[in-house]
């Protein structure tokens, strides 16, 4: 995503729009969030002076993540604004703001970080999801019952005596 700007660069005040459609793989690195492709990043730029520009940009993106219980996929849209400088690199600002070069704003970097902040640090498929069995590994939400269940559960005579014993203990 490279913005000209060279359209305002003469003119403080002066203000750009641009709109971008991108994808996680172009802006993103190996980092663990994934976005679906199709990011779209829509906004403006504005000449701030002194070699410095203004981004402003809404974000409507879909986060790909997978349920901290069941490890089913879930997409999660997001929806944000966004409002960062650029200086031109090498001047005496650029140390906390993004550098740009050759009257052209590269806004990946900007809309990656904004991207990363936004990732929800822990989704579920849904509140109640019941999580894969500890044993087997199989998922509770489709084998609500799986035999794990009943094999750990005691039976036969010595488990109907074990469970006397401990109604008779809990009496005293
Ligand atoms: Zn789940
Ligand atoms: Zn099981």
């Amino acid at each position: 995503m490279k913005l000209d700007i060279t359209p305002i660069s003469k003119q403080p005040g002066e203000s750009l729009p641009f709109q971008f459609v991108t994808g996680w793989s172009e802006i993103g690195s190996e980092e663990d969030a994934v976005f679906e492709d199709g990011i779209e990043v829509s906004g403006r730029a504005v000449n701030v002076g002194e070699g410095i520009y203004e981004v402003s940009a809404h974000v409507r993106a879909v986060y790909e993540g997978e349920c901290a219980r069941c490890l089913a996929p879930v997409q999660v849209p997001l929806e944000f604004d966004l409002c960062e400088r650029f200086a031109r690199a090498g001047s005496e600002q650029n140390e906390e703001w993004y550098p740009f070069a050759n009257d052209a704003l590269v806004l990946d970097d900007f809309v990656r970080d904004g991207l990363l902040l936004q990732a929800p640090l822990r989704v579920l498929c849904k509140p109640d999801c019941k999580g894969l069995c500890p044993v087997c590994g199989c998922n509770l939400n489709e084998t609500p019952h799986c035999s794990c269940e009943e094999n750990a559960r005691p039976t036969g005579p010595m488990a109907a005596l074990a469970a006397l014993f401990n109604d008779e203990e809990e009496e005293v």
